[in-house]
């Protein structure tokens, strides 16, 4: 019998600083679990060294990955840290390097980050596309702790050699339900007359430490998809990093209340605007939730603020749709990956396609063959989808690819809520579809701005 899925939903959708599930949030905590390490070792270090290899390195300053570990080293928590004082950190640490660790004090700023390059280092060579090597060195310059992790996408990371580690904390007991694929998890569902959300609910309600902590973690992340959307929406103007986008969330917002935009594809453009806004702050570095990641977090909660704000759902309603788009998240990192660095974007924008549309058929009435068509739909029209972001920035195509996803995933719900259920195609095939090409694309076109439209731009 194969291994059961024991991902947890909390760990799908991480609340933390964007721009970059895999190079941003993941690096933040390898870089703060290292930190501990050292600490629970006793470890002052004299120096530290932290090297970013392979797509770290490649897009490692567009997506502010130097920022990140330097937040980790300080110690500083994605989900708590104040998005401002993060985006001011590499200033601040230039005025004072001398950080706080144990007993003492550490130099922590720029100067400990190396990116190194892709001639010097060959992805193929590393343990994972996101790999990061930390060092803690003596008085000496011997190497008091030398650790290498690897940035798996969602904000997941293992040390090298751990990968275990990258999925959730082992759970307390079995599954309720234990479901390893779609089809086992469309059995399930089948049998105990629920929905794919119910079956995730179940056993995660098994595990909780105390009761009522799983819906308290659920409304977090549905307040964080609230308050994203909100300060995106609140903001006009250039985003950072130089390529010159400008917002566009806010106008596209005025344009649906204003009535400039036709009735049939107003709810369409809310939930756009809704991604705009979720992702504008992404690319901001503000703080999002990843969806499954934070490249892709506008999908999800676009798709599902729009339809929360026309039909009110209930909490429970919110809970379960967060719980079947989980669901499919967790059988697509279980058997594919979610990370643009391994399987390119069809991986991120693909597999949030997938969720919204399972959650909005869902939502809509569909029944659980409805349910499974809709995110097999989502996967499959975004399949070979490259990862290729200009200027290593998750701002162009990224942003627009969100909104998108959104009307794909719009309009696969529809379409599987309009058929019998009946597919060719199964959720499992086209996940290990998605696998195939992802391993067949070469690496030009996953994450590592050497491909595509990120070299697309003329020379200035
Ligand atoms: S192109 Fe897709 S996978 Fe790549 S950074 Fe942008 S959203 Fe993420």
């Amino acid at each position: 019998m194969p291994e059961p899925i024991t991902l947890r939903l909390l760990d799908l959708y991480r609340i933390g600083p964007g721009p970059s599930s895999s190079h941003t949030l993941g690096p933040m905590r390898a870089a703060a679990k290292f930190r501990t390490g050292c600490l629970q070792r006793g470890i002052l270090p004299a120096r530290l060294e932290v090297d970013l290899l392979g797509s770290l390195s490649a897009t490692g300053r567009g997506h502010g990955t130097d920022r990140a570990v330097l937040a980790g080293l300080c110690g500083w928590e994605p989900e708590t840290v104040d998005p401002d004082d993060f985006l001011a950190l590499p200033d601040r640490l230039k005025q004072d390097p001398a950080v706080g660790w144990g007993t003492g004090t550490v130099r922590i700023d720029a100067s400990v980050i190396r990116f190194i390059s892709l001639k010097d280092v060959r992805v193929a060579d590393l343990p994972h596309p996101n790999t990061m090597r930390l060092r803690a060195l003596d008085a000496d310059g011997g190497i008091a702790l030398e650790e290498i992790w690897c940035s798996v996408g969602g904000g997941f990371v293992h040390r090298a050699g751990d990968e275990a580690r990258a999925l959730s904390a082992e759970p307390p007991a079995p599954p309720v339900h234990p479901f390893h694929n779609a089809a086992s998890l469309l059995e399930i569902s089948k049998r105990v007359g629920g929905g794919f959300g119910d079956v995730v609910l179940a056993n995660e309600r098994a595990w909780e430490p105390s009761t009522g902590a799983l819906a308290k973690g659920l409304d977090r992340v549905w307040q964080g998809f609230q308050d994203s959307a909100a300060r995106g929406l609140g903001r006009s103007g250039e985003l950072p990093g130089g390529l010159g986008l400008r917002r566009r969330a806010r106008s596209l917002r005025q344009r649906v209340d204003t009535g400039a935009v036709a009735p049939e594809y107003a709810p369409i453009a809310t939930a756009q605007a809704f991604a705009y806004a979720i992702n504008e702050e992404n690319a901001a570095g503000g703080r999002v939730v990843t969806a499954p990641t934070n490249g892709a977090a506008g999908i999800v909660p676009g798709v599902l603020l729009e339809v929360a704000e026309r039909v009110s759902l209930t909490r429970d309603q919110i809970h379960r749709a967060l719980a079947t788009a989980g669901a499919v998240a967790m059988i697509i990192k279980t058997h594919a990956s979610i990370s643009g660095a391994e399987v390119g974007c069809q991986g991120e924008v693909g597999s949030a396609t997938a969720m919204a549309a399972a959650a909005l058929c869902e939502i809509l009435g569909g029944d659980v063959e409805q349910v499974e068509y809709a995110a097999e739909m989502g996967i499959e029209h975004n399949l070979g989808l490259t990862c290729d972001p200009l200027k290593g920035l998750v701002q162009a195509p990224c942003i627009e690819r969100n909104a998108m996803g959104v009307a794909k995933a719009w309009s696969a719900a529809q379409l599987a809520l309009h058929s019998d259920g009946y597919h060719v195609i199964s959720l499992d095939r086209v996940i290990r579809v998605m696998k195939r090409t992802g391993d067949d694309m070469r690496r030009e076109y996953k994450e590592t701005a050497e491909g595509g439209l990120a070299v697309s731009l003329p020379e200035c």
